[in-house]
């Protein structure tokens, strides 16, 4: 999973609905990082489609 920061636009959604925390907030965009489970709940939360496999 990553996060686009050209698409990102900080709601911080996707931390929120991470049941991994694998979601943190970096300088311009929120970042994914090793944690991640690739269980595909950010990728609906996140309102500007930013989120890709
Ligand atoms: S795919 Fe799941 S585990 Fe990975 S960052 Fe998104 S919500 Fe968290
Ligand atoms: S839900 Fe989308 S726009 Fe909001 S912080 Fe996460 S990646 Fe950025």
């Amino acid at each position: 999973m990553r996060i686009d920061p050209e698409l990102c636009i900080l709601c911080g959604n996707c931390a929120a609905s991470c049941p991994a925390e694998a979601i943190e907030a970096g300088e311009t965009s929120y970042v994914i990082t090793d944690a991640c489970l690739n269980c595909g709940t950010c990728v609906m939360e996140c309102p500007n489609a930013a989120i890709e496999e």
